[in-house]
């Protein structure tokens, strides 16, 4: 036997005789002997020679496909003839690749050539060189890296996405973003090509792992591990975080790689888009947009507030007024009838509201409204119907449905209605006509408080929140009840409002009756004692009469005057300056020294009894009555001025003291020694002027 020719290169015969020939490739062996004619094709076969045992041992029985005759039998003589032989690739779980011929002869006889082997080798010419191999490997390992992670980055990054980002994202993130977008919105003709360029790139990483590890269990392991380590599990994990950044670097290959398989990939995106429809990106709805915000709240930026100002407002529209108004049980509401004396306008100043629904006979038959502001005019004394006020005005009532959502209210209020409406609901009684029932009223500051979702205070406000009617902390409450109505204990009737202003005057004013001295109960208790508030007739006809002198120059004045109706022309100083006052100047503070404090226990007691006035009114000329109610040191005070009456006086006049005359009920300057100044009164402190002087 005779190899002729072989249809690849690389055959060879070892020295031992063995043919090599090469896998796949057409051979031409010739044979030699005796009585060979056509029949030999068909007589001729390969047998596989173990490697573990001999040649010898070999059965012609073991036909094999390996090494296959065709049935052309080429230049045959009577002692020659050349088989083709087709030489099939090399099988990896074969136990040898060399083979035996065998013929059988007619008679069954077989003739076994086992002194000649032909050796089935490998063909290396379609092998890459090692480093090509492995760098190709390593590229496309690189690739499928770069598809699935693209695969899973740019596919999460919706088309919505992508123009959030591009408006309100970093400068980098904007520019990664303006980059993608053009391609991202072509998501399935993107998404095709990637999946497309993943498969084909890891099925040749398959077979180029196989052809590197000869051993198939080895290269499906290796191929296995890497791809999904490498090609899949790291890469995605870097795009799911940074997936911006790398596509929008790796934007040049996505687009070849897209171009590439466009022939593909474009019939099948069509298909895709005609089937789904066009893809939206991600829409968040109210809810979802809240519950996005309250779920990432540790990891956004937000403040609380921000937080909860953005749900109230997302909150709005599903929230109704019945929902933030005051009920109408807790409604500060005024009747149609009542009077503005100083009872309701000192009930409307309690209240602290600036707009008040007028009612007429009931409650909830809201006929006016009330602004603070109508009131500016209106006179407490002059006790003027409300009536007057509000037809006056005739402000139009701003009525809501109790059922509108609070974003429709703050539209309507927004449009420069009232800021306070008045809530209504419809109420079917059987038989009847539906009627609007009155049940509360809602305000601005109502609707904001649910936007920011937290109570505004403003100065006059009684109560945090109007439902709870949680009083606000530092709450002190605007009680004119003590003013109100005619005091029996005054003997001068002054109205409720002047005696307010005057103790509202003294308790901020003036120092030795502000409220760390004395109370401002007290001072009302001392206001109202029925002495203090004098009055003065003054008598046109006897001008210079002593009793238009509330104090004379170098007379005992231990006694502070509050002017609170009338004039007065006040002499002082050594060039006897004159010059008149009026109402709300005082005198003698001076004359009202600390040492009275002690005596403020009788007032805090409510010990007044004592002090009586009968005594009072024959000592000084120029008061028709004295209260000793503010003891001074016990040295008398000798006045450096004279204050005398210009018209008719309405004034306030308290005693200065010592404690002890306090207790005794007596001013000092009743006592005869301190009476004239001249006699026994032995230098005490002289006042200067001390008056309030307009301008
Ligand atoms: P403004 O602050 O504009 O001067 P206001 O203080 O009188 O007015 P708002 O601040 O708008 O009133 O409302 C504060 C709270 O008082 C709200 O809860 C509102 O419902 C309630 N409110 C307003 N007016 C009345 C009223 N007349 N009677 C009872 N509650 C009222
Ligand atoms: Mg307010």
């Amino acid at each position: 036997m005779r190899l002729e020719h072989s249809s690849k290169p690389g055959t060879s015969v070892s020295s031992k005789g063995t043919i090599k020939v090469v896998e796949g490739s057409i051979i031409h062996l010739r044979l030699y002997g005796q009585g060979i004619d056509s029949r030999i094709g068909k007589m001729t076969h390969f047998v596989a020679v173990p490697s573990d045992a001999s040649s010898l041992n070999t059965s012609c029985s073991e036909d094999n496909q390996d090494l296959h005759v065709l049935p052309s039998i080429l230049a045959l003589r009577d002692t020659s003839a050349v088989l083709v032989v087709e030489v099939k690739a090399l099988r990896k779980n074969t136990h040898g690749n060399k083979y035996m011929m065998c013929i059988k002869r007619e008679n069954g006889q077989q003739l076994l050539s086992d002194d000649m082997l032909i050796e089935v080798v490998e063909d290396t010419d379609h092998h890459l060189p090692m480093w090509l191999h492995v760098s190709l490997i390593a590229v496309l390992i690189g690739l499928s890296a770069l598809f699935s992670g693209l695969n899973l980055g740019l596919m999460a990054l919706d088309p919505m996405e992508l123009r959030i980002v591009q408006n309100c994202g970093t400068e980098n993130e904007r520019i990664y973003a303006a980059q993608i977008e053009p391609i991202r919105r072509k998501g399935n003709y993107l998404l095709c090509s990637l999946l497309l360029g993943n498969v084909l790139v890891n099925a040749s990483l398959t077979i180029l792992f196989d052809s590197l590890v000869n051993t198939n269990s080895i290269s499906i392991a290796v191929s296995t591990l890497g791809i999904v380590l490498l090609g899949e599990i790291i890469p995605q994990a870097i795009c799911s975080r940074h997936g911006l950044a790398v596509s929008a670097n790796t934007l040049l290959i996505t687009r070849l790689v897209m171009l590439l398989t466009f022939p593909v990939s474009y019939p099948i995106s069509k298909i895709l888009d005609c089937v789904l429809g066009k893809e939206m990106g991600t829409v968040y709805n109210r809810e979802k947009l809240m519950e996005m915000l309250k779920v990432t709240e540790p990891y956004s930026d937000l403040l609380k507030e921000e937080l909860n100002i953005i749900q109230g407002a997302l909150e709005l529209r599903s929230k109704t007024v019945e929902h933030v108004m005051t009920p109408l049980v807790d409604c500060f509401l005024l009747s149609h009838n009542a009077i503005l004396d100083f009872d309701t306008m000192s009930d409307i100043m309690e209240s602290g509201y600036t707009r008040i629904p007028v009612y007429n006979k009931e409650r909830a038959n809201i006929v006016d409204m009330l602004y603070i502001k109508d009131l500016a005019f209106v006179d407490p004394d002059d006790a003027t119907p409300l009536k007057t006020i509000t037809q006056f005005y005739n402000h139009p009532i701003h009525f809501v449905l109790h059922d509108t959502k609070l974003d429709a209210v703050l539209a309507e209020f927004k449009t420069g209605k009232s800021h306070l409406a008045v809530v209504r609901k419809m109420s079917v009684e059987s038989g009847h006509d539906p009627v609007h029932e009155v049940v509360g009223v809602v305000t601005l500051e109502d609707v904001i408080e649910e936007i920011i979702k937290c109570e505004i205070l403003d100065e006059s406000d009684i109560y945090t929140d109007n439902r709870s009617k949680r009083h606000v902390s530092n709450w002190r409450k605007r009680d004119f009840s003590a003013f109100k109505g005619n005091s029996s204990e005054t003997r001068v009737r002054i109205s409720p409002q002047l005696l307010l202003a005057a103790h509202r005057f003294l308790s901020t004013a003036v120092s030795p009756f502000s409220p760390s001295v004395l109370p401002e109960k007290f001072l009302l208790r001392l206001l109202k004692y029925r002495d203090v508030i004098c009055e003065l007739k003054f008598d046109e006809e006897n001008k210079k009469a002593p009793q238009h002198y509330l104090y004379q120059r170098n007379k005992v004045a231990d006694y502070f005057i509050l002017i609170l109706q009338g004039r007065v022309e006040v002499e002082a100083c050594q060039e006897n300056m004159k010059f008149e006052n009026g109402p709300f100047s005082y005198f003698g503070v001076m004359a009202l020294g600390q040492s009275c404090l002690p005596c403020l226990s009788d007032i805090r007691s409510g010990n007044l009894s004592h002090l009586g006035s009968s005594s009072l009114h024959d000592h000084h000329a120029a008061t028709s009555s004295v209260s000793q109610i503010l003891p001074a040191s016990s040295l008398p005070y000798l006045a450096d001025f004279t204050v005398h009456a210009l018209t008719d006086l309405t004034y306030i006049k308290a005693c200065a003291g010592t404690p002890s005359s306090c207790v005794g009920g007596k001013c000092p300057s009743q006592t005869p020694s301190a009476q004239d100044p001249a006699l026994g009164h032995n230098g005490g402190p002289y006042f200067c002027l001390s008056s309030r002087m307009d301008g």
